[in-house]
């Protein structure tokens, strides 16, 4: 499938009470990407627009912007001057309440498969619209386990961000011979890797979690490659130089 063909997006409008103000003259300037997980396109739109009990009795209140069934359909929950709750504790380049600043899109996901071409279609028109409507740049797309890699793990390994960078989507900076240079024993110096990592815009008290998050979104083979040979949330040389080339490209534009 042509993604650039993708037809412009059309919403259903399924109204979610869960959202309040953005802060006084903030407009978005990111877009987060997130699955549903394990249930049901039905359950997660009820999750995402009821008042859910909880086992303590409490009522669960979540929401995004959008949501994306299997067959491409757009849903839209929550409008996009107002602040949905879809991130939860998380931090982007130093960045403070992300629910603030960000479009959140949810896509419907069961039991961790690959996307449907037609999801994909829907997310790159409806990704594109939210971009030129408010200027944001390709590296401002990211996914909900860039965020908040100590707990989250969406879009997940599946989701095809190398596809979707040549879209415009997110970025794929690809790493040079230099960026090898001592990856090896960066891989092996938790502080050194750390600060990598913050430099690439990442932020987490688990570094195996993080590095896990970076995997998903940059080097998924190491999840979906049997013969890949290392776990996954081992930084590897190759994870290294991947994550110096983000951290470059984040220097050069922002
Ligand atoms: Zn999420």
């Amino acid at each position: 499938m042509n993604f650039t063909d993708a037809p412009s997006p059309y919403f259903t409008d399924v109204p979610s009470p869960y959202f309040n103000d953005r802060p006084e003259g903030v407009q978005p300037s990111l877009v987060v990407l997130h699955f549903t997980g394990g249930k049901s396109f039905d359950y997660a739109l009820e999750t995402l627009t009821k008042a859910r009990a909880q086992e303590d009795g409490s009522l669960r209140k979540v929401s995004a912007h959008y949501l994306i069934r299997e067959d491409g359909a757009i849903f839209r929950l929550v409008d996009e001057s107002k602040r949905a709750w879809h991130a939860g504790v998380g931090s982007w380049k130093g960045s403070g309440d992300v629910n603030d600043i960000s479009i959140g899109i949810e896509i419907s996901n069961r039991d961790r498969k690959p996307y449907t071409p037609e999801q994909l279609a829907a997310v790159t028109a409806l990704c594109h619209d939210i971009q030129n409507r408010y200027n944001i740049p390709p590296q401002n797309v990211i996914g909900h386990s860039d965020i908040a890699p100590d707990r989250k793990d969406d879009p997940g390994y599946h989701f095809p961000w190398a596809l979707l960078a040549k879209e415009g989507m997110g970025v794929m900076p690809q790493p040079k011979l230099r960026d090898y240079f001592r990856a090896k024993s960066i891989a092996r110096n938790p502080k050194k890797l750390r600060e990598l990592f913050n430099k690439a815009g990442y932020k987490a008290e688990n570094l195996e979690k993080m590095v896990g998050a970076f995997q998903q979104h940059y080097e998924p083979t190491v999840y979906t490659d049997p013969k890949h040979g290392e776990k996954p949330g081992t930084a590897t040389a190759k994870t290294v130089a991947k994550l110096r080339a983000v951290a470059r490209y984040n220097k050069k534009h922002g």
